[in-house]
């Protein structure tokens, strides 16, 4: 182990955090980075309303479910895994890592040496040559199903059976084992195209009660436990009740608007990802939810066309780190909807969007941001917006 936790203070020492830049807040005690955390909220929102206490985590590490590794050559022309150091294309062969799921890790450094072995040959970005590019784990909590997705450059796969039949010994918790075939000269970890070689090709977890199905290019949240929490408080204070119609934008597999479901007239999301809403559809059937439809639209463009001659008592909007867009925020002005519930992942932006809501009529009434991600920069944070 190169990696210590001390307990008292839930810091982490982390070997390699300098250069793989993932843990921005490494050595430092965890509540001082909460404290960190809660002032730069303070720091965008305080003018609107009291930002509640951040919401951290008990136990802050090996979080994430969710595990991702570059494949390449050392110097030595040795099989690395692990991520790019920060801000260039050298791969950080991070063997351990206090935030990962440690049995993805560990299957991790498995796979690596079955390339070494069965010679497969890493893919050179700059040559635009060779095999294996990427190795994508994802566990969910509940279930302890794992997907595997090997991502290649082409369909070959020499040797496939021998690799899978070594790999599957070694790691038989593998549920799932996935091709994906990225074909193109891209910084974008997934091609179009998926071959299953194991299993169902998805994996299920359950969350706040339900059952989801998870594809290979679906997003989910990578915090089981604080999305728990964040879920739960955000469908609290978007306060629904059974003659309400609900819309979930940005819904990826349909997690919030299905828990949202129970207690609301009817759900509408929408989701960009082809992918991601066949899940959620099936995601509402395996929860028998019968209140839900889903649309598979840029969230912008749908609300445009809605606004023209339908309504929403509320909306929750949960858009990538960019945040939202003009198109949709206009549209909201338009919908009026009487609660606003506004997740974000990237605060600065999230500031941006609020700011026209405010100017358009909506008042912010609360702010209670959520540590999604213990030791790295990034801050969750939640705002309830009424008219
Ligand atoms: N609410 C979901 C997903 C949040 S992540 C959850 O908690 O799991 C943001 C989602 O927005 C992703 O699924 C992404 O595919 C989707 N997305 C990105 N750009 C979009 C757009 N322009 N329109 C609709 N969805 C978009």
């Amino acid at each position: 182990m190169t990696n210590r936790y001390d307990e008292k203070e839930r810091r982490i020492h982390c070997a390699f955090s300098e250069k793989c830049g993932g843990c921005d807040y490494a050595g430092m005690k965890y509540d001082n980075e909460l404290a960190v955390k809660q002032k730069y909220i303070e720091e965008l929102f305080g003018e609107y309303v009291k930002v509640d206490d951040i919401v951290g985590m008990y136990r802050p590490i090996h979080y994430r479910n969710k595990v991702h590794a570059v494949v390449g050559l050392d110097d030595s022309r040795n099989v690395i895994a692990g991520t790019y150091e920060e801000n260039s294309h050298r791969i950080v062969d991070t063997s351990d890592c206090m935030i990962e799921d440690s049995q993805c890790t560990d299957i991790i450094k498995d796979i690596k040496e079955l390339i070494a072995s069965f010679k497969y040959q890493p893919y050179d970005e700059d040559a635009g040559k060779g095999m294996i590019r990427h190795i994508l784990l994802r566990k969910g909590f509940s279930t302890k199903e794992i997907m595997l997705v090997i991502v290649t450059a082409g369909v070959a796969f020499p040797s496939k059976n021998n690799f899978l039949k070594a790999l599957c010994e070694k790691h038989p918790e593998i549920t799932t084992i996935v091709q994906n075939i990225n074909d193109r000269r891209t910084s974008m970890v997934l091609g179009k195209r998926n071959i299953v070689l194991k299993g169902k090709g998805y994996i299920e977890d359950v969350l706040c009660g339900c059952r989801f199905r998870i594809s290979p290019t679906s997003f989910y949240q990578i915090n089981h436990q604080q999305t728990e929490k964040l879920y739960k408080k955000a469908i609290q204070l978007a306060d629904i009740s059974k003659n309400d119609t609900v819309i979930d934008a940005y819904c990826g597999i349909g997690t919030i608007g299905i828990v949202a479901s129970k207690k609301a007239g009817k759900v509408i999301g929408v989701e960009l990802n082809s992918e991601a809403v066949s899940d959620a559809k099936i995601n509402a059937s395996i929860n028998n939810i019968k209140n839900v439809t889903f649309v598979n639209a840029d969230a912008g463009d749908f609300l445009v066309e809605y606004a023209k001659n339908a309504k929403a008592d509320v909306v929750i909007m949960d858009p990538p780190r960019s945040g939202s867009t003009p198109e949709f925020i206009n549209s909201l002005l338009k919908i009026k909807p009487d609660r606003i519930v506004y997740i974000s992942c990237g605060p600065d932006t999230q500031a941006r969007d609020i700011k026209v809501l405010v100017k358009g009529g909506y008042k912010v009434t609360a702010c209670q941001p959520f540590d999604l991600f213990p030791h790295t920069e990034h801050v969750e944070n939640v705002i309830l917006l009424k008219r």
